[in-house]
């Protein structure tokens, strides 16, 4: 028999971690799966614990409450665990997930989804060197192992991320090259009004930039990365100066470097939800295509709540409440006493969104943006597809995201088109002469994460095998 249980959560980032606090706060036999070591998903990431004297920041300090909320609660966490299908049997959920290298289950009344965000890198010739990594990626590393990038790392992309991985890097001891932003001045002043409703976040990111002026590194506002050169390493950068509509224009410049940390905004993590039949309309301003969700975490279907950046790019602070108010709506779901309706947390969020918004506005890569991807440059990494190979499938008339992965293999590897899917969609809709909203994205299939085979068959002998003797002639 499985182990069952009223709420299930995949996500014990600040979302899942309140909506599961919340939950077995209202009496609900609450459970939350997470495939990191600890609570805290990508912004409190915990720090390892070969490292724990490290000094304290506030992304620790807030992750650290949340540790102890969660330990003192009666929630059940399920640690390294990676959620890869979802099923409806009767009126129950079955959540299938690998941990220690097999394949379990749970069964909940009840499941809330709280998978949060991935980033969006858009390619640029030479971003598969080694060297190169993810502006969101690189927090992870920062957080967890005090690791910077490189010696020397030119910090490109759009919106805050920029500034913070750039502080984080000279906090720890790297030297920052340059960094290279698509963004203008204007472009943050225009932003200040949103921001306005979150003066402490506002706050952080001044200090931020004015150290970084302080320090004397150069800040390229309205460029981009035109290239990443380099053999077996990243060397050196070409970077270029783009227009409004962030068209690159004008010659390149060099800058010397070993490292390059790069990334273009965020993406609500949505398989789950498109998994389980929740429609998904196309939102610029929340980060792309989003489920639909109410602000409490209630869906079209019964049982099924969401929350925090999976249901659109909102940032932390939203998360945190949303997935208060879901925790409440979930736990209402099982027991109809509970009271859900709460108007200071649902306008807490609704200012803590405006501020994440803001920030989602100013990281979403503008139409010019993709002209940075030349037709040699790799699209799909897991499948070493170019620019032109994808192109090619359109040519033949591969006009939809499904189309082209079922022609070019673009999206079929271990990423499972995590990475490569929403620049496919934006090389269709600029083929097409089409907006990207009209590319529906790929219909998502389990696994949800990789599962190697071994775990799904369990441990067993071939000798245990039950073969049939040969039949008689
Ligand atoms: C790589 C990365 C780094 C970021 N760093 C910062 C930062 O430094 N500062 C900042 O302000 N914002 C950062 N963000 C944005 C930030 O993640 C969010 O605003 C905030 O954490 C959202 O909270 P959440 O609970 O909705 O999602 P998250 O914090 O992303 O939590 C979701 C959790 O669900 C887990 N999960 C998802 N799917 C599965 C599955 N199938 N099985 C098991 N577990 C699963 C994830 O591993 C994660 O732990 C980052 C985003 C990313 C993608």
């Amino acid at each position: 028999m499985i182990k069952t249980c009223d709420v299930a959560i995949i996500g014990a980032g600040p979302a899942g971690a309140n909506a599961g606090i919340m939950a077995a706060s209202q009496g609900c036999h609450t459970i939350i799966i997470d495939e990191q070591a600890m609570p805290g998903g990508q912004i409190w990431r915990a720090k390892s614990e070969a490292i724990k004297s490290a000094p304290m920041t506030p992304e620790i300090i807030d992750g650290d409450k949340l540790r102890v909320s969660i330990a003192e609660s009666n929630l059940t966490h399920i640690a390294n665990a990676k959620v890869w299908q979802i099923e409806r049997e009767l009126d129950e959920w079955v959540l299938h997930f690998i941990i220690n290298g097999r394949s379990e289950k749970i069964g909940a009344k009840v499941l809330i989804l709280a998978t949060g965000a991935r980033e969006y890198v858009q390619p640029t010739p030479g971003w598969t060197l080694p060297g190169v990594i993810g502006l969101a990626g690189a927090t992870a590393l920062m957080k967890r192992d005090l690791l910077t990038p490189g010696k020397r790392t030119v910090v490109s992309g759009t919106g805050p991320l920029v500034f913070f991985v750039a502080s984080e890097i000279r906090r720890l001891g790297g030297e920052v090259a340059a960094i290279v932003t698509p963004n203008s001045r204007a472009d943050w002043l225009r932003a200040l009004p949103s921001m306005s409703y979150r003066t402490d976040l506002l706050r952080r990111g001044f200090v931020w930039v004015a150290d970084l002026l302080l320090a004397g590194i150069p800040i390229f506002w309205r460029h981009a990365i035109k290239q990443i050169d380099g053999e077996t390493k990243v060397h050196s950068v070409k970077v270029s100066k783009v227009s409004s509509d962030w068209s690159p224009k004008g010659p390149a410049r060099l800058i010397e470097a070993d490292s390059v940390c790069t990334g273009h905004g965020l993406q609500a993590a949505s398989d789950a939800s498109q998994l389980l039949g929740i429609d998904v309309k196309y939102q610029l301003e929340l980060g792309g295509w989003v489920p639909e969700v109410e602000e409490d975490g209630i869906t079209k279907i019964n049982g099924l709540f969401i929350c925090g950046d999976g249901a659109g790019i909102r940032g932390a602070a939203a998360a945190e409440i949303q997935g208060k108010l879901a925790g409440l709506s979930a736990a209402k779901s099982i027991r109809p006493e509970v009271n859900s309706s709460n108007s200071t947390l649902l306008n807490s969020y609704r200012r803590a969104s405006r501020f994440g918004m803001a920030m989602t506005r100013l990281s979403i890569p503008r139409k010019g943006f993709q002209k940075l991807i030349t037709q040699e440059t790799i699209v799909c990494r897991c499948e070493s597809l170019r620019r032109c190979d994808i192109e090619n499938e359109i040519e033949t008339g591969a006009a939809t995201t499904n189309a082209v992965k079922s022609g070019s293999r673009a999206g079929m590897g271990p990423c499972g088109g995590k990475y490569c899917q929403s620049t496919i969609a934006k090389i269709i809709a600029d083929r097409e002469n089409q907006s990207e909203e009209k590319i529906a994205p790929p219909t998502p299939r389990p696994p949800l994460r990789p599962v190697s085979a071994s775990a799904l068959s369990g441990e067993f002998e071939y000798t245990d095998l039950q073969i049939p003797k040969p039949a008689p002639l």
